[in-house]
């Protein structure tokens, strides 16, 4: 495979993928596309372009209906269910538009509790949390319940939650969504930093002014990948 360049290895790789749900509708058509170590992507796109899909796509949460998905070179295709779930598990963090905290659940344990399932020690759980924590500036909020967190406050922990893990990659769906200009430029701010530490992030959003503001745009109309601004570059080949 001519999956290596000097970009470093790919965290996801999508060969001619195609989704099409029951009923019908193609939401993803022939997407081919790259994304190395270390990047920060922007899927850019009307409502109904497919982004949400292709976001399931490269989080495992969904197997695509014709064409190869790999995850840090694992095709998905091949794994069983159980392999799929730990390979989501260990390498994959998620946010999403709008984050449901239980009401009860102080956010360190929130936090925590994203490392259920990759079999770490809870001790050394509920240490790793705090320690994601203070890195989203939420370090002197541990013991909070979420209802005593604003709405950005409260992405601020599902990014937190999302990272714990040391993922291979943090993919967000809309994260700024539900949040106004303010606390949005914020979460945004947090991605593209925690980018510049080393994580990479793939940001879905239809708001333009958010995507131009990232170093790569991949543009999404009616389930087509149309443009890639890193076409033409090592790093962003379309194949
Ligand atoms: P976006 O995130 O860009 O708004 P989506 O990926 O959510 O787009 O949706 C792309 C298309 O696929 C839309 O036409 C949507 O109605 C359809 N779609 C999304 N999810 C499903 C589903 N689970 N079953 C059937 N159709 C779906
Ligand atoms: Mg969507």
């Amino acid at each position: 495979m001519t999956t290596t360049s000097g970009a470093g290895p790919a965290v996801l790789e999508f060969d001619a993928v195609c989704k099409t749900y029951p009923g019908g509708v193609a939401a993803v058509r022939d997407v081919s596309l790259r994304i190395g170590r270390g990047e920060l992507v922007a899927v850019v796109g009307p409502s109904g372009s497919g982004k949400s899909s292709m976001l399931n796509l490269m989080g495992s949460l969904d197997r695509p209906s014709s064409g190869q998905v790999r995850i840090d070179g694992h095709d998905v295709a091949k794994l069983s269910d159980r392999e799929v779930s730990a390979l989501r598990a260990t390498r994959i963090g998620f946010v999403f538009q709008q984050f449901h905290l239980s009401v009860g659940v102080p956010v360190l344990d929130a936090v925590a509790d994203g490392l259920l399932y990759a079999g770490v020690p809870m001790r050394r759980r509920r240490t790793r949390a705090a320690a994601a924590l203070d890195r989203v500036g939420l370090g002197h909020r541990l013991h909070h319940l979420p209802q005593q967190l604003s709405g950005g406050e409260r992405q601020r922990v599902a990014v937190a939650r999302a990272v714990v893990g040391a993922p291979s990659v943090l993919l967000a769906d809309e994260p700024t969504g539900n949040l106004d200009s303010v606390s949005g430029a914020v979460v945004l701010d947090l991605l593209r930093e925690l980018h510049a530490a080393g994580t990479t992030v793939v940001v879905i959003t239809h708001d333009r002014e958010i995507a131009d503001r990232l170093p790569r745009r991949l543009e999404m109309r009616d389930g087509r990948l149309v443009a890639d601004s890193a076409r033409g570059r090592e790093s962003g080949v379309l194949r």
